[in-house]
């Protein structure tokens, strides 16, 4: 199995590869599918080489970014803020959301904004309010805001079903995997980068092995490495069992 898996012609292939390499070679026998799954699982270099896990090990946690409409807008020095957050709250309240199909402007005024190229190219609705008078006006605006409620209310709906999609989508692709205090762990070679390309192919893309001592609720973990230096908290998606 050895020679197999890291000798001369092995390729440090995966429990059932090996497996099946083993018999094509033609050995068998009792209980070989296991010894070859627990042999490359505990395999030296296989664990510290492993690819990254792309897969999340927790259902979503949603937060909400404070200013999230801020990138891209502001320079790279981040200085000039204060004078692009006026022209930023603009585009964000006039821009139409997926998650309420709405533009958050028309949620609170009841209407959409008059933006200037309508002052200069009249649009339709812009030649249809002039045409009317004040009493006119007023009516109409009134019947707007009386709809306000509903238009609200259909806004909500539809932001839970795009957060229920988004749940979905998101859960689908987690398989829970956690640790107690005491399991022996491997941890992502820091800086943390989860992209398929890192700068040195040869250098190891697990460090470790750590012992967990602490686990932290929203699958948090603080580990200590041999020679008894923390580390962390850090997050559950960083780390793998360790077989030693
Ligand atoms: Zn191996």
């Amino acid at each position: 199995m050895e020679e197999a898996h890291s000798g001369i012609c092995g390729a440090h292939q995966s429990g059932p590869k090996l497996h099946f390499w083993v018999k094509m070679m033609g050995y068998y026998w009792r209980m070989m599918v296991k010894d070859c799954l627990d042999y490359s699982r505990k395999c030296q270099p296989c664990q510290f080489h492993a690819n990254f896990i792309h897969q999340p090990p927790e259902p979503l946690h949603p937060t909400i970014a404070s200013w999230p409409f801020m990138h891209g807008v502001v320079a790279k020095s981040k200085r000039d803020w204060h004078e692009r957050i006026g022209e930023a709250l603009w585009a964000n309240h006039t821009t139409h959301r997926t998650p309420t199909q709405a533009t958050p402007y028309s949620l609170v005024y009841g209407v959409e904004a008059v933006l200037p190229l309508e002052q200069q190219i009249p649009s339709l609705r812009i030649v249809i309010q002039e045409g009317l008078t004040n009493d006119e006006n007023a009516k109409l605006r009134l019947a707007v805001l009386k709809a306000l409620d509903e238009k609200r209310l259909e806004a909500q709906q539809k932001l839970e079903c795009y957060q229920a999609r988004l749940f979905r989508a998101f859960n689908k692709k987690v398989r829970p995997w956690s640790f107690e205090v005491g399991e022996l762990v491997l941890a992502i070679r820091r800086p943390i980068i989860t992209t398929h390309q890192t700068d040195n192919k040869f250098l190891s893309k697990w460090d470790g092995p750590y012992v967990v001592t602490e686990v932290y609720t929203n699958g948090a973990y603080k580990i200590v490495n041999e020679e008894g230096i923390r580390v962390g908290p850090i997050n559950g998606k960083f780390l793998k069992h360790y077989y030693p």
